[in-house]
């Protein structure tokens, strides 16, 4: 679903052109984006030699059509997917679900174990009464009335039958805060078991990296929360994922207050004790799953949970513009630390 307020780039991919130093002169990136799939832009890259570029064009035609499927399947917005049945029937009984559904819910319960609650797919049983593009909100008494309905351990999955139930009526559940991240990995699959070792893709918020650019990494911009234009801190990438999530994507300001689309399991309203958080891990179904519990816990509580994870760093802009990080990227005197494994942080301009 695509809100009023156009979702500028989230991150800003610094895709840095000077790196093609090496292999055939004819070699080349081959890069494609196609707007409409999951309710965002899906932007795939990779490295091809010259007698293999339609080999790329093809690989890229395979990772958007699995995109679409996802999509097809995961998305609460299309009556017919398989997540739509889902929350018609499973409060009436078990449903039987694709094992690709089955082991996506089982992963999304998994990140509300890990997150202490703060990821809670059942956010939707509240969350699907806002709009945000028709600037449209629950009632407190909306809320106070649909919000028992919020809680992950309602989501029963039976793994011999293959099914899965809601234990009391008013549950719903939305795949939209791990669904891209999810799609995102099975792209990166589908051109990892084709042989490719330089490549990116990117759906919305959630990217993943394989290898990097020719000796040289990836780098990201993480944008400031009012400011799309300005990047306020660069983080480089090889072979890892990050998704980043941002008060400013989805949203409607009211009467000084921002309404906007990550919400509190707890108390049904917006969540927002991080302008916005950048999670960097080996996939992107990890760090989707991650990038929502800043906003919910804050920077403190998420700070203990992403360091006590040894894979994962996150960068985070708290509401007053301060930018704070996990051990991984902990700058030592001011300015972000270099030589972290993986990733490392470079000195950026303050927030504000
Ligand atoms: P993007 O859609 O750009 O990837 P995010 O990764 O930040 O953005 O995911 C935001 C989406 O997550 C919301 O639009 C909603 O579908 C879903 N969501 C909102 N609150 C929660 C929550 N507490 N737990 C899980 N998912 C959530
Ligand atoms: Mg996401």
């Amino acid at each position: 679903m695509m809100g009023s307020m156009h979702r500028c780039v989230p991150i800003l991919l610094l895709l840095l052109s000077t790196a093609i130093a090496c292999s055939s002169a004819q070699a080349a990136w081959l890069s494609r984006g196609v707007d409409g799939i999951m309710g965002t832009r899906i932007y795939v890259e990779l490295w091809a030699e010259d007698d293999e570029k339609a080999r790329g064009e093809q690989a890229i035609d395979a990772v958007m059509d699995e995109m679409r499927h996802v999509d097809e399947t995961m998305s609460v917005y299309k009556p017919t997917s398989e997540i739509s049945k889902v929350n018609d029937q499973a409060a009436k009984g078990p449903v039987r679900i694709s094992p690709e559904l089955f082991k996506l819910l089982t992963t999304a319960l998994e990140y509300s174990r890990i997150t202490e609650g703060a990821f809670d797919i059942t956010y939707a049983s509240v969350g699907y009464m806002y709009d945000f593009r028709e600037r449209k909100r629950p009632t407190e008494e909306q809320i106070r009335s649909a919000l028992p309905a919020v809680n992950y351990r309602h989501v029963l999955l039976d793994s011999a039958a293959g099914t899965v139930r809601f234990s009391q009526p008013g549950v719903r559940i939305d795949l939209g805060g791990i669904a891209k991240g999810w799609a995102v990995d099975r792209g990166i699959e589908i051109l990892q078991q084709r042989g490719y070792t330089h490549a990116l893709v990117n759906a919305g918020g959630d990217s993943r990296v394989i290898g990097d650019r020719f000796g040289r990494p990836w780098v990201i911009g993480i944008r400031h929360p009012d400011h799309p234009e300005q990047v306020i801190t660069r983080v480089p990438l090889v072979d890892s994922a990050f998704s980043t999530s941002g008060d400013y994507e989805r949203y409607f300001d009211e009467d000084g207050k921002r309404y906007h689309h990550i919400i509190d399991p707890r108390t049904g309203h917006s969540a927002s004790k991080v302008r916005s958080a950048t999670v960097i891990a080996p996939t992107a179904t990890r760090t989707d799953g991650l990038s929502k519990t800043a906003f919910v816990l804050g920077p403190d509580e998420a700070l203990r949970i992403y360091n006590a994870l040894p894979d994962v760093d996150a960068v985070l802009v708290a509401p007053d513009g301060r930018i704070l990080y996990t051990k991984g990227l902990a700058p030592a005197d001011g300015t972000p630390a270099s030589g972290a494994p993986a990733v490392s942080a470079a000195p950026a301009a303050p927030a504000h």
